[in-house]
């Protein structure tokens, strides 16, 4: 595939990334508090994860084996880390949602597959066909940029989730406000953290397939986003006045 061809791709890509945004916006995906009947088969929300989340693992993996004796150090260490994240989500996550009687339905796991799959093909075929690190480029600003953003998201993101089961863990059924750490600034600050995560990471691969992650990972975050925090305002009379859903002070 030539790159024009393969940029065109993912351009068009993006752009079902942003329709999506403007569909969530209005409809959230129907798992977690927004979880209803009508969206097809229900299934067990930690088995739904492990299905979501593994074809992403998976098919880096494939990547990364086939194609191992070719790959330079700085492919592979990012290649390493995308697989490091997917490990967590698929193989870890599911495992610490302590007390979880909430159900997903067959569409939101089989749109979630389609997503990690186009996108893990996307990021290994760049990986693998367009990436070209110079040996420095652990010098750049923007690199060491992006390798900072990269561990601090994924800091945020997982303390803030940790937070969140602890909460469902003491409170099965009913949700509750969650105070402390990052959540004294936002609704959302494990969305924020895949945010910042993904965008360090793209930072990194500096190529388009990255970016056209990191505009998939907001279209799927920040409509859930704002939703969450519109849900919490509604729900709790005593909610935080000054807390934002996502970014502090802003948004
Ligand atoms: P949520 O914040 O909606 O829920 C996470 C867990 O915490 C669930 O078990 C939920 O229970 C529980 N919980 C949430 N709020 C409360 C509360 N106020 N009181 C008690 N329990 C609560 O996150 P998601 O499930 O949407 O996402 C989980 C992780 O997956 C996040 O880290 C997110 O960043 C990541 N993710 C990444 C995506 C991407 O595109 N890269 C897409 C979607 C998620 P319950 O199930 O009962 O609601």
């Amino acid at each position: 595939m030539t790159d024009s061809v393969l940029n065109s791709i993912i351009i068009g890509w993006m752009l079902v990334a942003v329709i999506s945004f403007f569909y969530l916006l209005r409809k959230p995906a129907p798992y977690g508090r927004y979880a209803a009947p009508g969206w097809g088969r229900q299934m067990d929300a930690r088995v739904g994860w492990i299905i979501m989340e593994s074809p992403a693992l998976a098919v880096m993996l494939a990547y990364l084996l086939y194609y191992f004796r070719t790959l330079d150090d700085m492919t592979l260490w990012l290649m390493l880390l995308y697989i490091g994240h997917y490990t967590y989500r698929a193989l870890i996550y599911p495992f610490r949602l302590r007390n979880t009687v909430k159900k997903t339905s067959a569409v939101v796991v089989g749109s979630a597959v389609f997503f990690n799959l186009v996108n893990a093909n996307l990021l290994g075929y760049s990986f693998t066909y367009v990436a070209d690190y110079p040996p420095d480029i652990g010098f750049e600003t923007s690199f060491q940029t992006g390798a900072m953003l990269f561990f601090v998201g994924i800091w945020f993101n997982i303390k803030s989730d940790n937070r969140l089961i602890r909460l469902r863990k003491e409170s099965p059924q009913a949700y509750v406000i969650p105070y402390g750490w990052l959540y004294r600034w936002v609704s959302c600050p494990n969305y924020l953290g895949e945010m910042i995560e993904w965008t360090g990471f793209a930072l990194m691969a500096q190529h388009l397939a990255s970016w056209s992650f990191v505009v998939w990972t907001v279209a799927n975050l920040l409509p859930r986003a704002l939703l969450h925090h519109q849900w919490y305002l509604r729900t709790f009379p005593d909610y935080p006045e000054r807390r934002k859903a996502v970014i502090p002070y802003l948004l």
